[in-house]
């Protein structure tokens, strides 16, 4: 829920959502992009975000054997340049590109042709025969980079590193501002030292009843060996049915991923935990059987499916309820 404002009453914090109010002892500010104007609610460290576009290009797997390493370039004042590089699963990722976008174009995270051909002209300079045809997606995400604050409170210079503090004059408020990259890779790390600085300021720490160490994976058909693969199907037949036909993700690890502790509630909650969508036809063939399949599991009506969350719904209603009788739904 998002915190509209924050003010202090008698040593507690009340931030004031969308959801009601929340009062607490310790407030962090992870607010990405909205940082800067997070800390300024509570009256803490002036510093202004500003948004770094970046957009990658995803590579088939027919493109899988083009490099086997990280490939940089020479960084530039923007980032860290152009790379080429492999993905955990074997895919060929070319980017990213960096435009800093205005503060009107608030979270801006759409995909342009001029980007790509940047990149793709940018990539070509490491590997020069990337084959343009086998990008099969693009994706953008904004960077959180933090400046100092000027007198009229527009960005001045600037910060060069994550912000990562208990604020000098706000007790109780932190923040983990201008985590830009390596920003994910760093995460780990920046937990574990926010929960030294909360410690230190007083909060008792406890593990929570319960608590799950380990996250058990879900056991992929696609590469396991064929003794492994006929041992799965006798335990459990549903890896017997291949839903993805790019990537070979059988019915058995959809059902996984979505009756897991913290299980996949839409089509890219499923995508990342079993890379069922993840291949060349970019989910075209296997989206309604996912959809299916995760309506039955999590108990929803199939209208209700989401690509990933909010109001991206996949279907729209049934077919005959359009043509005035009973049918499939589209
Ligand atoms: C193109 C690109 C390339 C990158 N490359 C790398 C890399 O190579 N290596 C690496 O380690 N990292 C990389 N990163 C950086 C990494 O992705 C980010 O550092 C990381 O995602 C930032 O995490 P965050 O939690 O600080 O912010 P976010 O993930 O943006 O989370 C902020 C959250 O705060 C919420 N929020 C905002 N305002 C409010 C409000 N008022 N109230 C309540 N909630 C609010 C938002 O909804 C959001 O959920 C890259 C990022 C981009 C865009």
């Amino acid at each position: 829920t998002t915190v509209h404002a924050i003010e202090k009453e008698g040593g507690i914090f009340v931030l004031h959502t969308g959801h009601g109010d929340v009062r607490a002892r310790f407030v962090v500010n992870a607010a990405g992009v909205a940082a800067g104007t997070v800390s300024a609610m509570a009256g803490a460290r002036a510093f202004v975000i500003r948004q770094r576009r970046g957009e990658y290009c995803l590579l088939d797997n027919k493109s899988r054997l083009l490099v086997s390493h990280v490939l940089f370039q020479t960084p530039t004042e923007l980032g860290k340049g152009v790379l080429v590089t492999r993905t955990v699963d074997g895919n060929i990722l070319i980017g990213p590109s960096a435009d800093d976008q205005s503060a009107e174009m608030y979270e801006y995270k759409g995909t342009t042709a001029v980007s790509q051909s940047d990149i793709l002209a940018k990539a070509l300079l490491t590997i020069p025969d990337i084959p343009r045809g086998n990008i099969i997606n693009s994706f953008a995400g904004v960077r959180a980079v933090a400046y100092t604050a000027g007198e009229n409170g527009n960005a001045e210079n600037p910060v060069n590193d994550f912000i990562i503090e208990e604020d000098s004059d706000v007790k109780g408020f932190f923040n983990a501002g201008g985590i830009c990259s390596p920003g994910l890779s760093a995460a780990p790390a920046v937990a574990e030292y926010m929960l030294e600085l909360l410690e230190k300021a007083g909060l008792d720490v406890k593990k929570r009843p319960g608590f799950i160490e380990e996250r058990k994976g879900i056991t992929a058909f696609n590469t396991a060996d064929t003794k492994t693969k006929l041992q799965l199907i006798k335990d459990n037949p549903l890896y017997g049915r291949i839903v993805c036909r790019c990537e070979t993700v059988t019915e058995a690890e959809i059902v996984q991923a979505v009756r897991s502790p913290l299980g996949a509630l839409d089509l890219d909650g499923v995508k990342r935990r079993t890379r069922a969508g993840m291949g060349r036809c970019q989910s075209g063939f296997c989206s309604p059987r996912v959809t299916e399949i995760l309506s039955r599991e999590a108990h929803i009506p199939m209208t209700s499916v989401t690509k990933k969350g909010g109001a991206s719904f996949v279907l729209d209603g049934k077919t005959r309820d359009f043509s005035g009788g009973e049918g499939d739904i589209e």
